[in-house]
Order: C-alpha cells, then structure tokens, then sequence
C-alpha cells in the first residue's frame, strides 16, 4: 500500500488550488472561516459555482455529470475545499438521495430529480428519524396507504436538517404494518410543497435554526414517487446509511481548525507568554494534532482501498473524526476564554457585516455558539454509541 501521493495528483491538488483562489467568493470564505452561519443563499451560490465547472457530484458517474476523479483526486478535492473554507456541498442530495435514485430508482425518476440536484435547483432533506425512531430506525411508525395512483402519507418526522428550505425529502415511510418491522417500509419521494405538510423549527442550543419538525396530514404522493419496490426500503435506507458515514470524518475540517486553535493560543497571552506555549495546553494542542495525523493515514489506508464500500470502517472514522472535532472546538472555547462568552447572533448570523481581514476572522465571539454547536456530530449520522456496537459486531466479532 502506497500512501504517498503522485506527481500527477500533486498537480491535480495544485489545479483544485488555482480554482478555489479564484472562485470562493472572499466574502463566503470568511464566513467559514470565522465560524459564522451560512444561509440557503451562501450555500446554493457555492453549490452552482462548483456546478459550473462540472464538479458539484464528484463521486457520481460520468455519464450522470460526475467527474470520473477517483477516491485519491475526490479526497484531495474535499481536503483543499475545506483547508479554503468553501461552505460544503450538502450531503442531503448530492451524497445521500442520488446514489439511491442511480441504484434503484426509474428512468423517469432519474431523469427528473439527477440534473436538478446536480445544479441545486432542488434544495433536499431527510426524513428518516421520528421522535420514537432515532438509533432503532426500523421502528418508524409514518404510514403510507396506497389509494390509487397515490400514498397517503400521515406520521411525523423530526431533526430534519434545513427543511425549512427544502423543495423535496426523502422519507422512510411504513407500507405494510404487519411485515416484521425492517420488511414494512418503503422509501418515498416527496414534494415538501404538498398540501398537508407542516415544518415547525426546532432551535438548538446555540440558537440556530438547523433541524425542524415535519408532519405530514394525508399528504398525497403519486406512486410514480416510490423509488425502487414497496417494502424494499430498509434495504435502500441502509445503502444510503453507508454514503452518508464515509464522509464524516472531516479531516480537512479539522486541520484547518486546527490551525486556527494554534493562531489563537499564539495571540492569548497567559502569565505573560502565548498561551501556545503554556506546557499544559501545548501538550493538549499536540495529543489532538496526533490523534488528527492517526486519523488522516486511516482516511487514506480507506481510500488506497480504491473504490471498495468502507464498510464497518466508517464507523471508526465516524468515532474519531467527532471526536477530534469536538476537541478542538472545546480547545478553541478554552484558548478564547472570557471572550467566547457573549453570544451575538446579529454576530453570528453575519448580520452585523462580514470581516474584512483575516485578523478579524479570528473573532472569539461565534466560538462558544461553534462549541455548542458541534456537540451535534457524536449524535448524528448514527450516534457514536450505535457505531460502536457496529464495530464490536462485525469488527470484534463480539
Ligand atoms: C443536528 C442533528 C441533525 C440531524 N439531522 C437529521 C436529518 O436531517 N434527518 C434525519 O432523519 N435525522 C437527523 N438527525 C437524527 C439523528 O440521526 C438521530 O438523532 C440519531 O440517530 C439518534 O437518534 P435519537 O436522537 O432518537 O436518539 P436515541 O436513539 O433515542 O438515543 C438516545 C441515546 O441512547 C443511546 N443509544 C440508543 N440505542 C443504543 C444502543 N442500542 N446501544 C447503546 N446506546 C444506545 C444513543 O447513542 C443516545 O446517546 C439529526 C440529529 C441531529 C442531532
């Protein structure tokens, strides 16, 4: 196994390079960078940036306007995205209900939903868990009767991710009650315009509007809408599970928090000397840039795999990847002090305008919202918990 990369991908990283510095708006980069909050707008206009020059769906197939990139190239894409600070692509779409759609759906289905997620010109959620059905997904109790040409939708999901700007969700709904409880769903797609549907926010600890409430009261869906065969939806939902995990350690992420963490502790002074170079912190600042390296050679041990699915591997990574994540935004709380205290959110939400230089993208303020923000990604994407009953399974064969 060759964990180096080649000449050609070295030129490759510095053609991404060449394209974020002439392409990520300053004013989004900043944003990111700052730990600011990013509205639908911030996102779909980087979404079709990148769309504009083909590499929006840099995991799909060629043929549906993927770019053939492979896992090496589609790593060094995500790691040079986020060392810039671009808003990400979001998953819900591009990652998640697309693969599902090339696997098992239509042709009309594919036709209809693939460009459109490709150019954002639909913004999707996910309506999987409900408020009895988080880690025992299979329990979900929304029903779909089929009536004619349509279901009936009727239920609740809940932590739905941005629905509040949603064109569409992909939901796991419940087609035949009686099935044992993993044989009874199907996955549906449906207009979040229907009538009978209801988004409700749910406002986190930091105060933001991220995940929401959605009820839906005899929604109406054409059957056209099934993807795949009824009752076969446990069997998609897993399929998407697996796309959804690869992606989460964010090891670009963190290395450019990390940075960030180290340019603070510089500028803090402690018992007049950086806090950087207070022993206690830097040994702190070190075990996390350890554990930060340990997680990069697995990233790519999976990738130099190639294409094969990672299997119960993502759930490391998942681990981990949170792990180091939530660490360095504990870190970065601590290193701010007092500081990170006073939540702004005409400061966080950007209203109060945007930094102009990269000094002042080193406010303090957004930090403690970030902090408690990011308590979020240990819960999500299956909780860490549940990954761990993955690995003592099918890794420790326990
Ligand atoms: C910010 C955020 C965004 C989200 N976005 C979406 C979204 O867009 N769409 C969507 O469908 N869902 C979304 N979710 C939901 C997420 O997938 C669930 O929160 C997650 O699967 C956990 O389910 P739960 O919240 O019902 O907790 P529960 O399943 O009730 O678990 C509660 C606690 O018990 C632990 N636990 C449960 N079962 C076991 C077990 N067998 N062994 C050991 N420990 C166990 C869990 O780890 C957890 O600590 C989001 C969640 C968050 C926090």
């Amino acid at each position: 196994m060759d964990l180096n990369y080649s000449h050609a991908d070295d030129a490759f990283r510095q053609q991404v390079r060449e394209f974020l510095a002439a392409n990520l708006p300053p004013d989004l980069r900043r944003k990111v960078r700052g730990h600011l909050r990013l509205g639908k707008d911030d996102y779909v206009r980087w979404h079709r940036i990148v769309a504009a020059q083909g590499w929006a769906a840099p995991g799909w197939p060629v043929e549906y306007g993927g770019t053939g990139w492979n896992a090496v190239r589609r790593h060094i894409w995500d790691e040079e995205c986020a060392l810039a600070g671009t808003p990400p692509i979001l998953p819900f779409g591009v990652n998640m209900v697309a693969p599902v759609i090339m696997a098992f759906g239509s042709a009309a289905q594919k036709a209809r939903f693939l460009p459109r997620i490709l150019h954002c010109d639909d913004w999707w959620c996910q309506g999987y868990s409900e408020p009895g059905a988080g880690s025992d997904l299979a329990s979900l109790a929304t029903t779909a009767v089929r009536d004619g040409g349509h279901y009936v939708v009727n239920g609740q999901k809940t932590w739905t991710t941005l629905a509040q700007h949603a064109d569409m969700i992909f939901c796991l709904v419940r087609t035949d009650p009686a099935a044992r409880k993993q044989d009874g769903i199907s996955f549906l797609l449906i207009d979040m315009k229907s009538p009978g549907i209801t988004v409700r926010p749910i406002v986190m600890l930091d105060e933001e509007h991220e995940v929401n409430e959605v009820f839906f009261d005899n929604v109406r869906v054409p059957v056209e809408n099934l993807v795949g065969k009824e009752n076969q939806g446990w069997t998609y939902a897993k399929f998407l599970l697996g796309h959804e995990r690869t992606g989460i350690a964010a090891v670009g992420r963190s290395k450019r928090e990390l940075r960030f963490l180290k340019a603070l502790a510089l500028r803090q002074q402690q018992g007049g000397r950086p806090l950087l170079e207070d022993p206690v912190f830097a040994a702190k600042v070190a075990q996390v840039e350890i554990e930060l390296m340990a997680l990069e050679v697995t990233v790519l041990r999976t990738i130099a795999q190639e294409d094969r699915a990672p299997g119960p591997q993502a759930s490391l990574l998942k681990i981990k990847g949170t792990e180091v994540q939530q660490a360095l935004a504990e870190m970065m709380v601590e290193a701010a002090g007092p500081a990170a205290l006073p939540f702004d959110a005409a400061l966080v939400e950007g209203r109060q305008g945007i930094a102009h230089d990269s000094a002042d993208e080193m406010q303090a303020a957004p930090l403690a919202a970030y902090y408690f923000n990011y308590r979020k990604t240990s819960i999500y994407g299956g909780s860490n918990e549940i990954q761990k009953n993955i690995i003592a399974r099918m890794i420790l064969g326990l």
